[in-house]
């Protein structure tokens, strides 16, 4: 399958996502469409093709009913409404028989038939100016892309377990979802035209433990299938058609990092501690149900951010309460007695789901996104608050809200809570009366009123990736705006000052589970600002647990006091990676951005 290297190298860079080099064949992948090949049938193909094309649409009818009873009962007769809509498409006649007559004059599989009148459907839906109408067109796209789903399979269209060989995906975009379906496949790493470092996709690289390169712009142009590259997800480079001398060299790279990992485990059971004795928890971000062997590899001491979202991903139906409880049961037992914070759910953004059909927004970030849509649908809000506190009585469980941005949402978001322990009360439900509860601070409202929201929780665990986002007015999944998004920034670090300033005369402890927790130098900014616990990607627990245990904290506090003076996210990097290598000559020896 390998092709010859005939052309010359040519390397593309992206923003580095994920750490870690791959080498491997190209897949390209075609998101978010479906592929359809054209595939040209004979006269006596027709009638079958028109009856698997009958027998699709059946199905699919079949299944939203199913989905429509489901979010029914769970939900109220008003949230089903949507699938309403969507069986109406599949009743319209004109598109039915459309299909039915072009399958017989252009003589094309029923797939690929379907395809071409659903694009034109979808073309003329989008054409007309109203605004209602025009919304149709993606009940329509979403309708086709079932039905392609019952004609084809969906394994035609990511059957990653079909590869002989490993693979690295190359895509325009990457969703979230997609990037968790890749989990245990024969994939080597990814990488995107689009999306920036902190976006979903991003952070699913890393629990994937595949490196990632996002952000390439027109990657997508230059790859083709099977060709070979090489990514660089420490620098965000992409080599295509690597020379012998370039693989040789990234391969001996490879072997390296590889020891260096190697090395870490001699402080695997070492406490996070700086050299004068101050004590930090290092803990892991978890998003994949399979990482937990990782996450106790990596030494963590507990679970710090449990991104539960992703549990609700891939699939047609919610997740039950049943469901639910038993995965996070399994969690809190099997990391007993460190603690496992679950986060309540926080959809929307550049998170979706196919059970949930949510309203297309102008700017979804800045929409109905986590906590606000618990509380708009509070049926599914109910059965995840039940599954986590039947799970409390089982290990050290603890909850928090997403997306808070001030003390009227926080006191809406537990007048539920209290509601809902109530009725568990009321039934003898065993839970942990006391599991702490506490809130994310993401949004900037939450950072200006901590002293507020610290009278009413049990700790607070800071969001840096929204955080960043929301005070810059910076999108974390655009890459263009990468050079904006300054982690350093003085008001960034004026907003963690106070929330950490705000919990610690409170009495409760501040985490962050942004990336900026796992990132070198920034952590160490973090220690300074005197946050008492670190959250991040198993796999980057052994570099901060290193970078802790080399450094005085009384330094590391004069250290962030100067860098707050600065005025500008990368005076600050600058400043810190100088100020840190006089005292630490070889801190940055693993890592390939500050060396
Ligand atoms: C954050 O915003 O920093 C965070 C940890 O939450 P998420 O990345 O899932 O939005
Ligand atoms: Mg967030």
């Amino acid at each position: 399958m390998a092709k010859k290297n005939t052309r010359e190298e040519i390397v593309l860079k992206g923003i580095a996502a994920a750490p870690g080099i791959a080498a491997g064949q190209a897949f390209l992948m075609d998101q978010p469409d479906f592929i359809v090949p054209e595939r040209s049938i004979l006269d006596e193909e027709v009638p079958v093709e028109i009856a698997r094309f009958e027998e699709a649409v059946s199905h699919t009818k079949s299944e939203i009913l199913t989905i429509r009873d489901k979010i029914s009962k769970e939900a109220g007769t008003k949230d089903a409404q949507i699938f309403d809509a969507h069986l109406l498409v599949l009743e319209d006649c004109m598109l039915i028989d459309e299909v039915i007559k072009r399958i017989k004059t252009w003589k094309f599989s029923a797939e690929h038939t379907f395809s071409l009148v659903l694009k034109r459907y979808i073309e003329i839906f989008q054409n007309i100016q109203d605004e209602y109408i025009k919304e149709r067109s993606s009940d329509v796209s979403d309708i086709g892309r079932r039905v392609l789903k019952h004609l084809m399979g969906e394994s035609r269209v990511h059957d990653f377990d079909s590869f002989t060989d490993d693979i690295v995906i190359v895509a325009h975009d990457i969703s979230p979802s997609d990037a968790v379906s890749m989990y245990n496949k024969k994939i080597l790493g990814f990488l995107t035209d689009i999306g920036g470092q902190t976006a979903h996709t991003a952070i699913i690289a890393k629990s994937l433990g595949v490196p990632a390169v996002l952000g390439l712009k027109d990657a997508t142009l230059h790859i083709s299938n099977g060709d070979y590259i090489i990514i660089d997800g420490r620098k965000g480079f992409v080599i295509l058609h690597p020379s012998e001398e370039t693989k040789h060299l990234y391969l001996k790279e490879k072997d390296k990092l590889a020891e260096v990992e190697g090395s870490f485990s001699n402080i695997k059971d070492a406490p996070g501690e700086t050299i004068d004795g101050r004590r930090v928890s290092l803990l892991a971000n978890f998003e994949i149900h399979g990482e937990l062997p990782a996450v106790k590899r990596q030494g963590a001491e507990g679970i710090g951010l449990y991104r539960t979202e992703f549990f609700y991903m891939n699939r047609l139906d919610l997740p039950s309460e049943e469901e639910q409880y038993q995965a996070y049961r399994k969690i809190a037992e099997e990391m007993n007695p460190h603690p496992v914070i679950i986060r309540t759910l926080d959809l929307g953004g550049d998170k979706f789901l196919s059970s949930i059909q949510l309203p297309k927004e102008m700017t979804p970030f800045l929409g109905s996104r986590a906590i606000r849509l618990c509380l708009e649908e509070q049926e599914i809000f109910r059965t995840q608050l039940r599954a986590i506190l039947r799970a409390s009585s089982h290990g050290n469980v603890g909850m928090m809200y997403p997306m808070i941005a001030g003390p009227g949402e926080l006191r809406a978001a537990n007048a539920v809570l209290a509601d809902v322990k109530k009725r568990l009360r009321d039934k003898g439900v065993p839970f942990n009366e006391n599991m702490p509860v506490g809130v994310m601070i993401e949004v900037p409202g939450a950072a200006m009123t901590a002293d507020l929201l610290a009278q009413e929780v049990n700790f607070f665990s800071i969001g840096t990736n929204d955080l960043i986002q929301y005070t810059l007015a910076v999108d974390r999944a655009n890459e263009k705006m990468a050079q904006f998004y300054e982690p350093g920034h003085p008001a960034v670090l004026r907003l963690i000052r106070r929330t950490v300033n705000a919990a610690h005369d409170a009495g409760i402890k501040v985490s962050v589970c942004g990336e900026m927790a796992g990132d070198l130098t920034l952590a160490i900014v973090l220690l300074g600002l005197g946050v008492d616990s670190f959250s991040m990607s198993p796999t980057t627990i052994p570099r901060i647990k290193r970078a802790v245990r080399s450094l005085k904290f009384s330094d590391v506090e004069e250290l962030a006091r100067q860098a707050l003076k600065l005025s500008t996210g990368h005076e600050v990097v600058d400043f810190m990676v100088t100020e840190i290598k006089k005292i630490v000559p070889d801190f940055y020896m693993y890592d390939a951005q500050n060396k």
